[in-house]
């Protein structure tokens, strides 16, 4: 407990699986934190669920947010000013398209959506919590940006525009963490495995042969949970990883490091 004490957290696509997750898990670890969403009621049944769960949490909030919107994004970061400045981004909101499919069948609209959601969210998120680190004097900042294994694996189930947008996630990330490493500022990606979040498994619905599609290449055998990468994500916004910047930070069961699954 308290390793998150006194920082002040964004979480992005907080209404949903893996940044539910990491609210929960930041406010227990006594961070201040501003949960931001898309969806305004959706946010609402968050914070309630977290003050539930977490009762004596620190300074809680909720801000609409898009983050394809650069202006919503600069307002959600000055909304912690008043806090004392921020201290931890996880940008972790995303989208994966029912019409996201191969190179010949993607719609551009589909495209242009989730580059401006998944890369330019990304982005502007990283872009706000720099100049909030330097606006408030802060010597150290984590940016902990939501990535995912097909960023590092090719899938023969396209969908290539959200693959496209996390590569770029990785490689934007890297650069950053490059550029302010002197400034103390800190960059990584996570790169979550398929989970057990209504992000994929809306998706999947009860189509059980898209599913042994994907069960068959995990180790574990298992789709992974939020609350593994939500883990992970408390690690890399605490001081314990200080010396952790530029990673793509794999959480995965072991699934982009394997050739032939365990029987
Ligand atoms: P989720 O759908 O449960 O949550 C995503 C949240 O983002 C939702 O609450 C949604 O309202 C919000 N959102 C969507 N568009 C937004 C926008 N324009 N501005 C602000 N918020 C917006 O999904 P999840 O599984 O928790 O995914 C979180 C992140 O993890 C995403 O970036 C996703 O691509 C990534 N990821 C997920 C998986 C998986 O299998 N679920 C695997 C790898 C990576």
């Amino acid at each position: 407990m308290g390793r998150l004490e006194g920082k002040n957290c964004i979480v992005t696509g907080a209404a949903g699986g893996i940044g539910l997750e990491t609210c929960i898990l930041f406010a227990r670890e006594g961070a201040n934190v501003l949960l931001s969403d898309i969806s305004g009621p959706a946010l609402e049944k968050a914070i309630e669920k977290l003050k539930s769960v977490v009762p004596n949490a620190k300074k809680l909030d909720t801000k609409i947010t898009d983050v394809s919107k650069e202006a919503d994004v600069k307002a959600m970061i000055e909304h912690v000013d008043s806090w004392g400045g921020l201290d931890v981004i996880f940008n972790n909101a995303g989208i994966m398209h029912a019409d996201d499919a191969d190179a010949i069948d993607t719609p551009e609209k589909i495209w242009d959506l989730t580059q401006a959601i998944n890369v330019k969210g990304v982005w502007f998120g990283s872009k706000y919590a720099v100049l909030s680190f330097r606006k408030h004097g802060k010597k150290k900042g984590s940016v902990i940006n939501t990535a995912s294994v097909v960023a590092l694996v090719g899938s023969a189930t396209p969908q290539l525009a959200y693959t496209a947008s996390k590569g770029a996630v990785l490689a934007l990330t890297r650069e950053l963490a490059m550029c302010h490493a002197r400034e103390g500022y800190r960059f990584n990606a996570l790169c979550p495995a398929p989970l057990n979040t209504p992000l994929l498994q809306d998706w999947l619905g009860d189509d059980a042969e898209k599913r042994h599609r994907r069960e068959v290449h995990f180790p574990t055998g298992r789709f992974g949970e939020a609350i593994e990468q939500a883990q992970a994500v408390v690690f890399l916004a605490s001081d314990e990883s200080s010396f952790v910047n530029g990673t793509d930070f794999v959480v995965d069961g072991g699934m982009s490091r394997c050739y032939i699954t365990p029987e």
